[in-house]
């Protein structure tokens, strides 16, 4: 463990990742044949020391063609299985989930690299959004409407839509599969899931107590199938028209490639993509609180969260305070091994993610920046531990309207709030954003209609850390889709307006006369 001076780092050894991750596989009861590295398929690695753990079977398009038909066969039942029974089976994945607790959170730190309390966390969303769908399961609602014609009433009822593929990225690799497949199900429909190839066994492991949970409760096992692989299994997701739904997470570039592919075939598409997600910080901020919530946004998970703090917008009164007190907070944060106690900051996700840095802050330092920190930690193996960066910029250059997908914090300067609110939504991206302040003109005003054009607007909390009740999700280029709590179940269902004459008139709306 080290801090932000470049020393080395002492990482577990692969033998033992790999009878953790065997342990962990074992007693959640995974049925998987592990590959030795190199046999083919998919390499299943890990980030703490950068080596291939097992190779896995990638799923052929025979597989993948065989999953879909299985989920769109059990949604005929499915569908008409009510919400409360199919709420059921989402209790006692919930209840698997708490009990396996500990061994999805290890898998987590061993494919992703997050710290053990960063993995337990993401592990208690997942229990979180089961809660919520079983809740959600007696509350579908629709709408009875004032109809404008006598002895007629108007509503809306809700159906299941069908076959959910969902396709999720690395860094969420168990919470974005759960807050899907919760509510899917409840929902009626049955999900086909594509997770990241660089988290495999997470994804096993899901499967694993999804396909027990429908056993214990009587549930086809069948309404929710695993395919794992890379792009391709994801293009057949994509294109197939049994899907009814596509629910994809990851890259800008991801979503713009499936984006109009499902749209094409006037598929559903539900999109969460990059972000590039902002604090400003005014002058009457309370620095205590917005040092501690910048420091955990911009340097934890090691800047690998879609909701990540990228861009630091301060008040020019208090920008020199806030960057010293950011950089003396870095030179004390932990750096190392995910899995040893007292760690803050773990392992990128591979080579390309470190270069991509190494890029950004070259760029950076090119048009002007001032860099501190950014640097790599040496290990004896190909693992990528870095010190999270801080770049004083002199204006907004173009690789700061960029995601970079790592720990890089790029520093602006405002002099008025007008000036602060444009600079946020100067980006392509629109995820998340938030304003230090104790002045509530300011907060409103940042969350009003001319304020942050976001999807996420937070007053005195950082920008990632989400709870599970509110809808997430970004605008613009971070593709508009919403998932998990609120009212986000309606993009897992189709709606029906009914009207219905139990008068023995048949008048005709709009006062039309036809006789
Ligand atoms: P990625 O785009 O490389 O991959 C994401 C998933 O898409 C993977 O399963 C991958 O196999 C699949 N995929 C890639 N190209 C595809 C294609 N053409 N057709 C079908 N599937 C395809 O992303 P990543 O590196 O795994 O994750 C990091 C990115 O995800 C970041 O940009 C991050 O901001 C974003 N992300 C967004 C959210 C959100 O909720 N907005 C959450 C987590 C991550």
């Amino acid at each position: 463990m080290t801090t932000m001076e470049s020393t080395s780092i002492t990482v577990p050894r692969v033998e033992d990742l790999r009878e953790r991750a065997k342990a962990a596989l074992r007693t959640v009861g995974a049925e998987l044949t592990l590959g030795v590295p190199g046999a083919g398929g998919i390499q299943a690695s890990t980030p703490l020391t950068g080596e291939v753990l097992f190779s896995l079977t990638e799923a052929s398009a025979e597989d993948t063609d065989a999953a879909i038909a299985e989920a769109a066969g059990a949604f005929t039942s499915w569908r008409t299985t009510p919400a409360p029974v199919r709420g059921a089976l989402v209790a006692r994945l919930g209840e698997l989930l708490t009990e396996h607790k500990d061994d999805l959170a290890q898998l987590v730190t061993i494919e992703a690299g997050k710290i053990t309390s960063e993995a337990l966390g993401e592990v208690q969303e997942m229990i979180d959004i089961c809660e919520f769908a079983v809740g959600l399961s007696r509350q579908l609602y629709g709408k009875t409407i004032a109809s404008e014609r006598p002895g007629h009433r108007l509503m809306e009822t809700w159906h299941p839509l069908g076959v959910v593929g969902v396709i999720t990225a690395f860094n969420f690799p168990v919470a974005v599969w759960a807050w899907n497949t919760a509510v899917a199900l409840v929902c009626g429909d049955t999900v086909v899931w594509k997770p990241s190839e660089l988290t495999p066994l997470t994804a096993v492991a899901c499967q694993a107590l999804m396909s027990r949970a429908a056993r214990d409760v009587g549930a086809p096992v069948e309404v929710s199938r695993l395919l794992l692989g890379g792009r391709e299994v994801g293009e057949t997701l994509v294109d197939d028209p049994r899907v009814a739904l596509l629910s994809a997470t990851g890259s800008v570039r991801m979503g713009r490639e499936v984006g109009p592919r499902v749209a094409q075939r006037f598929g559903r598409v539900l999109l969460e993509l990059g972000g590039n997600n902002a604090a400003i910080v005014t002058p009457s901020a309370d620095l205590d609180l917005a040092v501690r919530g910048i420091v955990f946004s911009a340097a934890g998970t090691a800047g690998q969260r879609c909701t990540t703090l990228r861009r630091l917008i301060a008040h020019r009164s208090v920008v020199d305070e806030l960057v010293e007190r950011i950089v003396g907070a870095y030179r004390s944060l932990p750096v190392g091994d995910p899995s040893a106690q007292g760690t803050l900051v773990g392992p990128l996700i591979h080579e390309t993610a470190y270069r991509d840095m190494v890029g950004a802050l070259e760029q950076a330092a090119a048009d002007g920046g001032e860099v501190f920190g950014g640097h790599r930690h040496g290990t004896e193996g190909d693992a990528y531990y870095v010190s999270p960066a801080v770049v004083r910029m002199p204006s907004q250059t173009a690789i700061v309207h960029n995601e970079t997908f790592a720990p890089i914090l790029y520093v602006l300067t405002y002099d008025t709030l007008d000036e602060a609110i444009a600079l946020n939504n100067a980006v392509p991206q629109g995820l998340s954003s938030a304003i230090f302040t104790t002045d509530i003109r300011e907060a409103e005003r940042f969350m009003a209609a001319d304020g942050s054009d976001c999807g996420i607007a937070n007053v005195n909390i950082g920008t990632s850390g989400a709870e599970i009740g509110g809808a997430f999700g970004g605008e613009k280029e971070t593709g508009g889709g919403r998932e998990s709590g609120s009212d986000s179940w309606k993009a897992y269902m189709r709606r029906a307006t009914n009207t219905v004459n139990y008068s023995s008139e048949l008048p005709l709306a709009q006062g039309v006369r036809f006789s």
